[in-house]
């Protein structure tokens, strides 16, 4: 083996197979559940204006503090790699006029995301995420339908043990008092806090709950709550959230302590924990956002939405033996034991590709039981024979692997079989 001369950047990977299949999985059975929910799939730029994630996410919040990854161009403009999707989905909302539509609107956006963070277990500089945002509606059953979204496709890839915590972080009119009240608690018990908490205290007072570090964890127990002081109509709002989940299933529980890092939340917020993971074990997570669109140039129209770590959500499937994947078999594999039969061969390899099979045949001039060893190994249901005696008699060998039969097949009676042999009820759009 050689010494890489390049190897992938710190924080970035490549992902093979069986990481890929799972993580297939995971965006396949997403992308039908958001279908049965009415998302549409967006796909928007994975880098915008460096000024679009100020504005959205905020200036004082660790992504747009620390985390961005920015670069210029010619005329000086700047530009970012997407830390998060809901900023590109809010600005494509607002380019396109999306709001001029009836209400509401629901987007997916699913792909990698870009944070220049401390790479660690289950947190990357390049991650993917399933990005959902529903616009438009800031009725509490909205929150709750899309709570409930989540955990249905947690659900669906059978991972269990799932704990939803919910919290509402208020209003712009609940939370100025309470900013307040935590800055004076915090200055109160500043020495003991981290030196990212204490620049907190100044810039972004509510963060300092998704600090981890145990001696902040601690001294923030005794810190005041929002959910509180919560105004009347943000109070009202999250009894009928929480009213609405009631009836539609998923348990959850409330934790006061959840506040999201963004500046743009309000009202409901969650995260999803997942018991197979270390620290980083919160694998998707979300909330509403009332003043977004409108922070972002457009009209004032509520939106909420969530995101879900692929990455994590992968882990803890593999963590919870959940594959996620179907061992793969090959239809059939086509041995011949005439090299001048080879254009014969890739002929019908052909057809029967074409023909829906999937199919493989040997490219290096194996022997027949080198040929028959990868059969096997690439776990062919059956095995085609192409040789001078069967070209002679106008049929194929054709070996069943699971019973060990062979027997002989005519030329014009081949698909008929191996479409019953294989189970197949359709036949695909035929060619040669
Ligand atoms: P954390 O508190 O773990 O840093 P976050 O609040 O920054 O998470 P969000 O911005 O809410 O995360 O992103 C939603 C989800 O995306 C997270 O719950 C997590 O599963 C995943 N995620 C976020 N950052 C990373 C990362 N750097 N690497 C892998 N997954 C990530
Ligand atoms: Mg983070």
């Amino acid at each position: 083996m050689v010494e890489p001369k390049y190897v992938a950047p710190t924080g970035t990977s490549d992902i093979l197979s069986p990481e890929v299949e799972r993580r297939n999985c995971i965006v396949d059975k997403a992308r039908r559940l958001l279908g049965l929910y009415c998302y549409q799939e967006m796909i928007v730029p994975t880098f915008e204006h460096t000024e679009l994630f100020v504005r959205g996410i905020g200036e004082a919040t660790d992504i747009v503090s620390k985390e961005m990854y920015t670069f210029g161009d010619q005329k000086g403009s700047s530009f970012a790699l997407r830390p998060e999707a809901t900023s590109g989905i809010v600005r494509a909302f607002i380019e396109h006029s999306l709001y001029t539509k009836s209400m509401p609107q629901k987007y997916f956006c699913i792909g990698p995301m870009f944070r220049k963070e401390k790479p660690q277990a289950g947190r990357y500089r390049e991650f993917y995420q399933i990005d959902v945002e529903l616009l438009g509606a800031e009725q509490p059953s909205a929150d709750a339908e899309v709570i409930a979204l989540l955990m249905h496709i947690f659900q669906d890839l059978g991972l269990k043990n799932l704990t939803l915590k919910l919290n509402s972080m208020g209003c712009r009119i609940c939370r100025a008092p309470y900013r307040e009240e935590l800055v004076g608690y915090l200055r109160k018990v500043e020495k003991g806090l981290c030196r990212n908490c204490r620049e907190r205290i100044k810039k972004n007072p509510l963060r300092v709950f998704d600090c981890k570090v145990e001696g902040c964890r601690h001294l923030l127990r005794e810190a005041p709550e929002l959910i509180s002081v919560l105004c009347a109509q943000c109070q009202e709002h999250f009894e009928e959230v929480k009213k609405y989940l009631g009836v539609m299933g998923p348990d959850y529980e409330l934790d006061p302590k959840v506040v999201r890092g963004l500046d743009y939340y309000t009202r409901s917020v969650f995260e999803v924990v997942s018991p197979s993971l270390g620290a980083q074990n919160v694998i998707g997570a979300g909330g509403r956002y009332d003043y977004l669109v409108e922070d972002c140039g457009g009209p004032p129209i509520a939106g909420l939405g969530f995101a879900i770590g692929i990455d994590r959500t992968s882990l803890a499937m593999k963590r919870s033996g959940l594959k996620g994947y179907e061992d793969k078999s090959l239809d059939l594999f086509i041995i011949t034991t005439s090299h001048h039969l080879r254009f014969e061969t890739i002929k019908r390899l052909d057809i029967l590709r074409h023909q829906g099979f999937s199919a493989e045949m040997d490219h290096l001039s194996r022997s027949m039981k080198a040929q028959m060893r990868l059969a096997d190994k690439l776990r062919a249901k059956i095995v085609i024979f192409i040789g001078e005696d069967e070209i002679r008699k106008g049929v194929l060998g054709v070996r069943d692997m699971a019973t060990s039969s062979q027997e002989e097949v005519p030329f014009e009676d081949l698909l008929d079989y191996l479409y019953q042999k294989l189970g197949r009820k359709e036949k695909w759009g035929a060619r040669g």
